[in-house]
C-alpha cells in the first residue's frame, strides 16, 4: 500500500472519516508525480481515471492533507497564487526554480539551520519551519 494511503487511513481512523474512492484516487495521483504539481495538474491527471471528479474535491483533499502534515504547499514567485504541492515525506529541502524553463531543483542547505538560530537569538521567537527559494538559470538553459 502506498505511503499516502496508509497515512490517510490512520488520520481518518482518528477522526472518524472514511476513505472514499475519489480521495484514494487523488492520493494515488499525487504520489505519481515526481515534482511539485499544482492542484490543477493533479486534477487533470486524476480526471482521466474518474471523469466525475471536481476540482473543488481536489482542493478540499489537498487542504485536508496539508492540515494533517502529509504535504506542504510551496508558493513559487511566478505561479500567481497557485501553490505547488510537495510531499513532506521527503527530507527537509529547499528549492531553486529556473526562470527560463520553470524547472525546480531541490537542494539541502545546512546553513538554513544557522539562519533559524540567528533569528531566534535576535527576535526571541521560535522558528517552526524554514524554506529557501532561489531563482536563476538552470544548467540546461545556461548552456
Ligand atoms: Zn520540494
Ligand atoms: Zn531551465
Amino acid at each position: 500500500m502506498s505511503t499516502f494511503i496508509q497515512q490517510a487511513k490512520e488520520h481518518l481512523q482518528n477522526s472518524g472519516g472514511r476513505m472514499t474512492s475519489q480521495r484514494r484516487l487523488i492520493l494515488q495521483t499525487i504520489e505519481s508525480f515526481t515534482g511539485h504539481p499544482t492542484a490543477e495538474e493533479i486534477y487533470n491527471r486524476a480526471r482521466q481515471m474518474d471523469a466525475n471528479l471536481n476540482l473543488s474535491t481536489v482542493y478540499r483533499t489537498l487542504r485536508w492533507m496539508e492540515e494533517n502534515e502529509m504535504i506542504n504547499s510551496r508558493q513559487f514567485k511566478d505561479d500567481r497564487r497557485q501553490a505547488r504541492f510537495d510531499p513532506t515525506s521527503r527530507a527537509d529541502h529547499h528549492h531553486f526554480q529556473c526562470e527560463v524553463c520553470g524547472k525546480i531543483i531541490e537542494f539541502e542547505a545546512e546553513q538554513a539551520e544557522q539562519i533559524k538560530q540567528q533569528f531566534e537569538n535576535a527576535y526571541e521567537g521560535r522558528v517552526n519551519s524554514i524554506s529557501v527559494f532561489l531563482y536563476g538559470i538552470c544548467p540546461d538553459c545556461e548552456s
